[in-house]
C-alpha cells in the first residue's frame, strides 16, 4: 500500500465511477474547464453501463405499478420527469459527442394480451399525462398498424413517444473520451478504497497512489452503498443479477422499444439488427458463487418474447449475460451533497439509470460549480430513508 500521490496536483473534481452516471459529469466538468480525475475499479464502461439492454425508458414501468400502486406512481413523478428530460438531451447526444451512439427514439409500446391489462395502463397513462408525458392508448388496430408483427392476442395498449434505445457499449466511452479530450485523467483500474480531509482537499485512497481534489462525485452504481459508507450514510441500495440476451441479425422488423402487460419483458432491435430481449429476469449463483445465466429464466423470458412477436421464434439466440441492477425501496434516484461533507456530491439513478445518465452527469456538473441544477432534488435526498 502506498500514500503516494498521483501526480503533483490538486484536482478540482474526483469522480469516482467509470459508468455513463459518471463519465458523463466529468464530461460536462472538464467541459467547463474543471480538471478532473476520472477513477474507475475495473476498465471503463463494464459495469451496468456496459452490460444493460440499452432501453430508453420514459413510461412508469408497469411492474413496480402494478405492485405499489397509485400513491406509489404519483410520489415518483419526480423520477419520471428526470427520465423524460433526460430523454430529450438523448436526441442530440451523439452530435454533442462526435459518436454515433446509436440511438432510435420511435417510441415505447406496452402490449396487453387480456382485457383485464387495461384499467391500470389507462391510470398509467393519466399518470404520464400528468407530467408532460404524450402518452396514450392505443386499439389492438392501432398497435397492429405500427407493429405488424405483434401478436393476433393483443387488445390494446399504451404508446409512450419519447421512448427507444441506445447502444450502451458506446455512450460512457464515448462521454469519457470527450473528457479526455478536454483534459479529464481517466484513470481506470483504480478501486478507490478510502477517503479522508485535509485542509479542505479530499484525499482519494487507491492501490495507485493518493488522489487529491478539492470536490469529488460518487457515481459508483453498484459500489455506491460502499462509498457512501465511507461518509457515514446507510444507502439502501438493492442489488439484483438480471440477464439479457441477443438473438443473431434479422431484417428490421422492430422499431419501438416494446414492454408486455401481463409479466416482465422488453425487447428492441438493435441498429445491427440484433433483438435485445430482457425484462429484469433474476440469474442465478453457480457453485463458486459466480452469477450465471440462469435458464429457467431465459426459457420464461424468451417464451414471453415469442407469445408477443411470434414470428421470431425461428431467430436464433446468440448469447445471454447476466449484470448487477441496482434498486432503491421508493425508486427514485439519490443525486445531491453527502450530508457533513461539504464538496462531496452523489448521483445515482436505479433501475433505469442509463437512460437517466444524461442528465445525471448534467445536474452533477451543476451541483460541483454551485449552480442550481434547475429542478427541486428534494425528492432525491440521499438523507430522506
Ligand atoms: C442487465 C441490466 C439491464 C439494464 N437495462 C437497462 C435499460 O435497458 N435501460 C436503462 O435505462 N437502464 C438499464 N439498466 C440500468 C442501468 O444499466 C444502470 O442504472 C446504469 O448503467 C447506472 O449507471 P452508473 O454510471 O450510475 O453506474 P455503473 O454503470 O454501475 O457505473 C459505476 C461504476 O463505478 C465503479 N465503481 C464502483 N465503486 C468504485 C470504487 N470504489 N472505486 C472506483 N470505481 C468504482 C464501478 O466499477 C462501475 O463501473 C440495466 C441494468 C442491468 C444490470
Amino acid at each position: 500500500m502506498t500514500n503516494r500521490k498521483i501526480g503533483d496536483r490538486i484536482f478540482d473534481v474526483a469522480v469516482v465511477g467509470g459508468g455513463a452516471s459518471g463519465a458523463a459529469a466529468a464530461y460536462h466538468l472538464s467541459s467547463e474547464g474543471r480538471t478532473v480525475a476520472l477513477l474507475e475499479r475495473h476498465d471503463m464502461n463494464t459495469e451496468a453501463s456496459g452490460r444493460n439492454a440499452g432501453s430508453l425508458h420514459g413510461q412508469i414501468q408497469h411492474e413496480p405499478f402494478l405492485e405499489e400502486g397509485d400513491e406509489w406512481a404519483r410520489a415518483w413523478l419526480p423520477a419520471l420527469r428526470f427520465l423524460a428530460d433526460s430523454l430529450d438531451i438523448w436526441d442530440g447526444l451523439s452530435e454533442e459527442l462526435g459518436a454515433d451512439l446509436q440511438v432510435g427514439k420511435k417510441g415505447g409500446l406496452l402490449i396487453a394480451d387480456d382485457e383485464s391489462q387495461l384499467p391500470a395502463i389507462e391510470r398509467k397513462v393519466a399518470f404520464e399525462n400528468s407530467v408532460g408525458i404524450q402518452s396514450r392508448m392505443l386499439s389492438a388496430a392501432e398497435l397492429k398498424q405500427l407493429a405488424p408483427w405483434i401478436t393476433d392476442d393483443v387488445v390494446g395498449g399504451e404508446l409512450c413517444p419519447i421512448e427507444g434505445k441506445a447502444n450502451p457499449l458506446l455512450v460512457a466511452p464515448a462521454f469519457a473520451r470527450r473528457a479526455a479530450a478536454q483534459g479529464a485523467v481517466l484513470m481506470p483500474r483504480t478501486p478507490v478504497e478510502g477517503f479522508r480531509e485535509e485542509d479542505g482537499v479530499h484525499i482519494l485512497r487507491t492501490p495507485r497512489g493518493e488522489v487529491h481534489a478539492r470536490q469529488v462525485v460518487l457515481a459508483g452504481g453498484d459500489g455506491m452503498r460502499d462509498l457512501g459508507r465511507h461518509f457515514g450514510l446507510e444507502l439502501p441500495i438493492s442489488s439484483a443479477a438480471v440477464q439479457v440476451s441477443v438473438t443473431e441479425r434479422i431484417d428490421p422488423m422492430v422499431s419501438h422499444l416494446v414492454y408486455y402487460a401481463g409479466g416482465k419483458l422488453t425487447f428492441k432491435q438493435a441498429q445491427s439488427g440484433t433483438l435485445l430481449i430482457g425484462g429484469g429476469w433474476p440469474a442465478r449463483r453457480n457453485a463458486a458463487g459466480e452469477w450465471v445465466v440462469n435458464p429457467e429464466s431465459l426459457r420464461a423470458n424468451l417464451a414471453m418474447a415469442t407469445r408477443i412477436a411470434p414470428s421470431i421464434a425461428d431467430v436464433a439466440l446468440l448469447r445471454t449475460w447476466v449484470g448487477i441492477g441496482n434498486g432503491t425501496p421508493d425508486h427514485s434516484p439519490i443525486i445531491g451533497a453527502v450530508p457533513g461533507h461539504p464538496g462531496v456530491w452523489l448521483g445515482f439513478y436505479p433501475y433505469m439509470g442509463f437512460t437517466a445518465s444524461p442528465l445525471m452527469g448534467r445536474v452533477l456538473n451543476d451541483l460541483v460549480q454551485g449552480r442550481d441544477p434547475g429542478r427541486d432534488l428534494l425528492p432525491f435526498a440521499p438523507d430522506r430513508f
